[in-house]
């Protein structure tokens, strides 16, 4: 027996589709280096998205990461997101994990030296902490949940980390956070000496966006 083709589904025009010419997904960050990324990834796989970040979009009061984990933090922003923009949402939170410490600054990376902390503060934060330790017991991941919710409420979350270990002398200049004290495993460079492309193939953030792609996938097939 054979099925009898189905009919394709109506084209929908961009008003039917939130606003945006295709179809379009939020990024639910001021940052727009992660709309840029997730805009290259898409398009590498050949996936057609409006991809937009919360710069764009009209403003909403945002949740503040008040979980306890990568992954409720990462919901609880791509849920606000697609509640409020009524477009698919990925949202991402990321940190760093240092076994010395048991895993943390962990969801605390970003305040890690206080409520106003800046980057470097942090860092060097960190670096006190390390003091005195020896190389072979400064292991560390970047860890980095990511989730995907649509406007009608469904979500799905994925993980991707970056082993490696940590330098007590910072090295160069690219990058951010403790990019400068990271060397990932296999490599002599910190992550702030690699070029952004050389860290995104091998980053807790775009491990997350690759892991992300049948699901995003699906459901950008589901507008087709
Ligand atoms: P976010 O979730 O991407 O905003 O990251 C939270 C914090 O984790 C940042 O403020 C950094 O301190 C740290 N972090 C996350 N990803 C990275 C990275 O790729 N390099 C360096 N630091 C990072």
């Amino acid at each position: 027996m054979t099925t009898p083709p189905s009919s394709p589904p109506p084209l929908r025009s961009p008003e039917q589709l939130g606003g945006g010419p295709g179809r379009t997904v939020v990024v639910a960050t001021h940052n727009a280096k992660k709309a840029i990324e997730l805009r290259r990834v898409l398009a590498e796989e050949g996936l057609e998205a409006n991809v937009i970040g919360l710069d764009e979009c009209h403003p909403y009061p945002e949740p503040a990461e008040t979980e306890n984990s990568f992954e409720g933090n990462a919901l609880l922003k791509a849920h606000a997101a697609a509640l409020e923009t009524g477009h698919l949402a990925v949202a991402d939170d990321s940190g760093l994990a240092v076994d010395l410490l048991n895993g943390m600054p962990g969801v605390r990376s970003a305040r890690w030296s206080g409520p106003d902390a800046t980057d470097e503060a942090n860092l060097q934060l960190l670096l006190r902490q390390l003091a005195d330790t020896d190389d072979e017991q400064r292991t560390a991941r970047f860890v980095c949940a990511m989730a995907l919710v649509t406007p009608d409420g469904r979500e799905w979350v994925v993980h991707g980390e970056m082993l490696g270990r940590l330098v007590l002398e910072p090295r160069g200049g690219n990058g951010f956070g403790y990019d400068p004290i990271f060397v990932a495993n296999h490599h002599c460079r910190t992550n702030a000496e690699l070029s952004p492309a050389e860290k995104d193939a091998i980053s807790h953030r775009g491990n997350a966006v690759r892991a992300l792609i049948p699901a995003l996938r699906a459901v950008l097939e589901e507008t087709l």
